[in-house]
């Protein structure tokens, strides 16, 4: 499983990891309002990173560590043609 962001980590207000292929903000906000009981399952890396700036957008604070990895990821999977 790979982290991205969670919430002991710089003050992180999502939590978002990989397990296998799935890519997920768990117990997202956005996807459960008030409740944090629903998971958002991103389609790739690109809907992950279009659902994070939403989350920044909101105010909730993203570390600039999960775009990077995530942003950096993407672009090796393009690199190598996997896109
Ligand atoms: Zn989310």
């Amino acid at each position: 499983m790979t982290v991205y962001a969670t919430r002991e980590r710089n003050g992180s207000k999502v939590r978002v990891i990989r397990a296998v292929d799935d890519l997920v903000c768990v117990r997202c906000r956005l996807e459960s309002g008030d409740g944090d009981t629903a998971d958002f399952h991103a389609d790739g890396i690109q809907a992950m990173l279009d659902h994070l700036d939403f989350h920044t957008v909101l105010g909730d604070h993203v570390p600039p560590e999960a775009f990077v990895r995530l942003r950096a990821e993407y672009a090796d999977l393009s690199e190598r043609g996997a896109l």
